[in-house]
Order: structure tokens, then C-alpha cells, then sequence
């Protein structure tokens, strides 16, 4: 026995400590596999990756988004050149969003299925040179629609909104799953309505079954999209804004858990494969209660474009390291119960991932 041993008697031993056994936590995280180990084996991986892009109808285009740092609107043209090394580098999947400049827009959104509509083509082109890389779209009006609302105008205006036109749900669905349907012949593995009418996910997993696509399309539901402050940089990306009246009747209220629960459990009952929470870091709370109210369904969750924009501003403000806030938020909605992210940090985590842990 060592001199160093025979210092303390067996009677110091247990009599010494102040701190109770189960006090002493921080033997488990001394080392960075260790700390790896503390997230109940829900590790931040790749493929838990969706890359948002943003396709236009110029097929040359490369567009700087000058609110959303280092993204840019593409056109067809270009995808091969742009997603290429993103795929080498492990991209698993991406959601593309159709941003159309040049087409005519009417009330019940037209071009979101023509043939030519810059995301059809897309569709087509990405499913023939990456077979591998999972395709998701999503799939709403407003970007067709010359009210730049997100489905079709009732012709019955509601005195509570000063006798402004609302929405005809049952026309909004039914014309939304015919976008979606266009979608999925186009070579989509995933449509995401992000609209949030009332009914459309049935419509669509119908629309679906009808058409014979329904064992090969998969459904992402934006079930409980909030209404937020954070959706600046997406509309100057997309170039959507609303000729009148918001969207504030179809946007949950940010005080809206009860609502969203409802909201999650009808999706999973109208035959949503996935549900997806948006946006991330001030609705993790909803991100918890969707592994609650749908345990059978993979949880999704959406880190706006104003979350991507707030967390390059605080980087470059000195406030902290853009590679640190944005694993502790990414990684905030994995513990919360994400395992699916859809976010503009996707081709930095493709190398941060693979780089070693300082943090
Ligand atoms: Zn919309």
C-alpha cells in the first residue's frame, strides 16, 4: 500500500465528504465522450438534417438573400454545381420551395403545379442526379396566389376582419392536394403543407391514395406553425407578402399549446407520417408535447429563418461563437424531442459534424 493511502484511515474515508454521493456530478462529463453520453443516445447526427432552398423560375439564377447569411435563390441550372459537394459531404435530405418571379399569378395559386414551375423541374432534375438524396417539397399557395395567401378566398367576407375576404377551407384543401399530388408524380418523397388549412392532410393522404403514390409519398405536416416574428428573412427569400389581411388566422397564437395539441393529434389522425413544430427555439415546450400527443410519429422541427438570422447577428456582435449557439440550439430541439431539423445551418453541420468538439 502507498504512503498515500495509509494518510487517511478507512474512518476519514467515509466520514470526510461533505457533499452527498449522488451531489457529485461532474465525474460524468470530464471527458467529450462522456459529456456524448449524457444525451440519452439522441445524438446529433447528418441525417437528421433537411436543407431549405430556395428554387426560381431565371434557370441561371444564383441570387444573394441578403437577409439570410450565405443563402442564395437558385435556378435549375444550377442545383447540380450548388447541392453536388453538399451531397459528398453526407446531405441526406432538402425541402425545396418555389419561388416564382416571373409566372402570373392568379386566386387559386395556377403555377404551383404548372409543368414549368421552377420546383416541378427541380423535382425532376434532383431525383435523376442524387437517387439517394431525399427530396421533400413544400407545398402551399401563397407564393402562387396573387392575394399571396396560402389558400382560396371565400366570397363571403367576415364582419369580425372589417369585411375582409377568408379563406374557403374545403376549395383551399382540395386545391392544395391537387398541388401535392403534382408533387409527388414529379419524383417527391415527402410534401410538407405548410398552408394550415383546416382538412388538408386528409385531403391529401386521399389525393394521394387516389393517384396510387400514397406507399411512396410521405406526409410532413406543419401542424403547429406559430404565428412569429421570425419569418422576416423567409418573405424577402421568397418574395411572399399578403395584398391584404395576415395570416394570423391560420398562424397559431404564440400562447397556443392547448390549440397546437389539438393541432398535432388531427394531422396524426388524418394520416400525417411526420408532424413538424415551427418555429424551433421559442416553441421547444411544443416540440415536447408532440413526442407526447403523436409517440408514434417521428417529430420535425423547423429553425426559421429568423432564428438562422438572429444567431449569425449575436455571432458577429461578439455576443458568442456561431458554431457553439447554433449546436446548443439545434441541439436543444433534439433534447426537446426533434429528429428531424430542417434548417439553413444544414451545410455547416455537414462539416461541424465531423470536425472534433471543443465545446
Ligand atoms: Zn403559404
Amino acid at each position: 500500500m502507498s504512503n498515500n493511502h495509509q494518510e487517511h484511515s478507512v474512518d476519514e474515508i467515509f466520514r470526510a465528504p461533505s457533499l452527498a454521493v449522488s451531489s457529485v456530478l461532474h465525474g460524468g462529463i470530464h471527458h467529450p465522450l462522456l459529456r456524448s453520453y449524457q444525451s440519452s443516445g439522441r445524438n446529433l447526427v447528418k441525417s437528421m438534417f433537411i436543407y431549405p432552398i430556395f428554387i426560381t423560375d431565371d434557370p441561371d439564377a444564383e441570387q444573394v438573400i441578403s437577409s439570410l447569411p450565405g443563402q442564395k435563390r437558385w435556378g435549375v441550372n444550377k442545383l447540380e454545381g450548388f447541392l453536388g459537394p453538399l451531397v459528398k459531404k453526407g446531405l441526406k435530405g432538402v425541402i425545396l420551395f418555389g419561388v416564382p418571379m416571373k409566372m402570373e399569378k392568379d386566386e387559386r395559386g395556377t403555377p404551383a403545379d404548372d409543368p414549368s414551375t421552377p420546383v416541378i423541374q427541380a423535382l425532376k432534375l434532383l431525383s435523376r442526379l442524387f437517387p439517394q438524396l431525399l427530396l421533400a417539397i413544400d407545398v402551399c399557395l401563397c407564393e402562387y396566389t396573387s392575394t399571396g395567401h396560402c389558400g382560396i378566398l371565400s366570397h363571403h367576407p367576415n364582419p369580425a376582419h372589417s369585411g375582409a375576404p377568408t379563406l374557403d377551407a374545403e376549395k383551399s384543401a382540395q386545391r392544395i392536394a391537387e398541388v401535392a399530388v403534382a408533387y409527388a408524380k414529379a419524383g417527391a418523397h415527402v410534401v410538407a403543407p405548410s398552408d394550415m388549412m383546416d382538412g388538408r392532410i386528409r385531403a391529401i393522404k386521399l389525393g394521394l391514395m387516389h393517384a396510387g403514390l400514397a406507399n411512396r409519398c410521405a406526409l410532413m405536416a406543419y401542424s403547429a406553425k406559430f404565428a412569429s416574428g421570425l419569418y422576416g428573412p423567409f418573405r424577402e427569400a421568397a418574395g411572399t407578402g399578403t395584398s391584404f389581411g395576415n395570416r394570423r388566422c391560420y398562424q397559431f397564437p404564440p400562447t397556443a399549446r392547448q390549440l397546437a395539441r389539438r393541432a398535432l393529434r388531427r394531422d396524426a389522425e388524418e394520416g400525417a407520417d411526420f408532424v413538424m413544430v415551427k418555429p424551433g427555439l421559442p416553441y421547444l415546450d411544443i416540440i415536447s408535447d408532440a413526442t407526447q400527443v403523436c409517440p408514434d410519429l417521428p417529430v420535425a422541427v423547423y429553425q426559421v429563418s429568423g432564428e438562422f438570422a438572429m444567431i449569425h447577428a449575436g455571432a458577429e456582435k461578439g455576443i458568442y461563437g456561431l458554431k457553439e449557439m447554433a449546436f446548443e440550439t439545434v441541439e436543444s430541439m433534439v433534447r426537446a424531442g426533434a429528429s428531424i431539423i430542417l434548417s439553413y445551418f444544414t451545410p455547416d453541420f455537414l462539416d461541424w459534424l465531423d470536425e472534433e468538439r471543443s465545446f
